[in-house]
């Protein structure tokens, strides 16, 4: 036997150990997660395909034990190796401010018979017959909605109460004597103490006009021009609990909207209040008071890019995070964006968040020009109205988004490919699809949220 075969021989012997282990390994990962298919198929895959190798090995059949090697060789060079087509990005950037106005949340607060509805829909007719739509639904954590749930959906308004009672703390008294210390020192402080603070990423962004509503859209200022003179920005995701988001559209997914928002609100207030301390002004942005679109602020600094569904894709953790952003006059250490190609060339096959959205909100097709930006933009009246339907913020595409999966060893190997080679990708999104389905079921309600047992008549 000459030592190429040799070699092969070994080497199918070695794969098939090593697979197996692999294999084995991912069953109880996705075990662990609650993944009951996914962890019965990598079993399917444990018991029948290392014993090809190792049925090769045991019977010296060198031409079989040569294919398979030199497969194995190749398909790892596809993996490692920086290979195929990726997205384009540019640094294109809006090239109209958003008015505030203009979003769902801003329109689902608008009262029929108020001067400010005739107003708003005066000026835009077409919205008001868009509109009509939600109000015809019960509405947010209403009782009548699909997912109606007395226990989780008064669990989700009480965090949304105490958000709000932050409102009034975003901004606050300027410390007259001003610290003179350095960008760089309080950039990297900044960072660490977010993150002891809760926070998962943090990133920093010098501040352009397209991060900055127009106009304000809610509460006591509506309509006013917003004016700030802050140059630099704190942006920071807190991550969303997995086990919460993979029961939506159920009741979890509101629950765990409104405690995350309300973590990313707290750090918030808590860092604008220690810049003050320090002698510069700083305001936190937080949910229902927003003056800046905390989306694209938290993409400049670096910490992701926004996908198919509209939203912030973090590397390790997709979409399933919320953003908070502190605005300052203090000219912080900026950090670069990230630009993640592979990410985008990832959405542009991946396509599973427009598969499951029950109100067909997610396009299908590539990005397109949207305000200056190519990118892709969802129905938002759409979804917005099953959102008023559901009683929850569905967040069926962030659960079933592949790049949702947890951050351990098992889904970044996956990510890694995926960043390596477009091969991978188009690999991942098959394995995705075996694992998972084209379209997985939501998950069950945590154990300790009662079942729906008191759907109202
Ligand atoms: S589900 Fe797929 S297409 Fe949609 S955002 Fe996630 S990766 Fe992109
Ligand atoms: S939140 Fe739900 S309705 Fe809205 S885009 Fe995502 S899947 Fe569709």
């Amino acid at each position: 036997m000459n030592l190429v075969h040799q070699i092969s021989i070994l080497t199918c012997f070695i794969f098939a150990i090593l697979l197996f282990a692999g294999l084995v390994y991912t069953c109880i990962v996705f075990y662990t997660e609650n993944e009951k298919r996914a962890s019965f198929r990598a079993l399917l895959l444990a018991v029948f395909i290392p014993p090809i190798y190792l049925v090769t090995w045991h019977y010296n059949w060198e031409i079989v034990a040569f294919i398979l090697t030199a497969d194995l060789i190749i398909t790892s060079i596809l993996f490692l190796i920086p290979f195929g087509r990726k997205a384009n990005i540019t640094d294109d950037f809006p090239k109209n401010q958003i008015d505030e106005r203009n979003i769902m949340f801003a329109r689902n607060e608008l009262k029929e018979g108020t001067e400010r509805f005739d107003e708003y829909y005066s000026k835009n007719p077409d919205k008001l017959i868009l509109d009509n739509e939600f109000r015809k639904e019960p509405g947010l954590t209403a009782e009548k909605s699909i997912f109606y749930n007395e226990l989780a959906y008064k669990a989700a308004n009480a965090s949304f109460f105490t958000v709000e009672q932050f409102h009034q703390s975003v901004d606050g008294e300027i410390n007259q004597s001003r610290s003179n210390i350095s960008n760089h020192e309080l950039s990297d402080f900044i960072k660490d103490w977010s993150k002891k603070l809760g926070a998962l990423n943090v990133g920093i962004a010098e501040l352009k006009d397209y991060h900055f509503y127009s106009h304000k859209g809610r509460g006591k200022e509506y309509g006013n021009p917003i004016e700030s003179k802050h140059t630099h920005s704190i942006a920071f995701t807190v991550e969303m609990s997995e086990e919460m988001v993979a029961a939506a559209p159920q009741s979890s997914i509101v629950m765990e909207s409104a405690q995350q928002y309300l973590e990313a609100g707290r750090i918030a207030i808590q860092l604008a209040q220690f810049l003050r301390s320090l002698g510069f002004s700083a305001r936190a942005h937080i949910d229902g008071n927003y003056q800046v679109i905390c989306p694209l602020v938290a993409r400049d600094a670096g910490l992701g890019e926004i996908g198919r569904m509209g939203l912030l894709m973090t590397p390790n953790e997709g979409p399933r995070v919320r953003l908070g952003v502190v605005t300052t006059e203090f000219k912080l250490k900026p950090d670069n964006r990230i630009k993640d190609n592979a990410m985008l060339d990832f959405c542009l096959q991946c396509k599973k968040c427009a598969e499951v959205c029950p109100s067909k909100s997610i396009s299908f097709e590539a990005p397109k020009l949207v305000n200056g930006i190519k990118r892709w933009q969802i129905n938002s009246e759409s979804c917005f109205t099953y959102w008023c339907k559901a009683g929850t913020d569905c967040g069926r595409c962030m659960a079933c988004c592949p790049y949702s999966h947890p951050d351990n060893l098992l889904h970044n190997f996956i990510r890694f490919g995926i960043k390596k080679s477009a091969l991978f990708r188009m690999l991942a999104v098959h394995l995705d699809d075996f694992f998972y389905g084209r379209k997985p079921k939501s998950a069950k309600l945590p154990d300790w949220i009662p079942e729906n047992d008191k759907v109202p008549k």
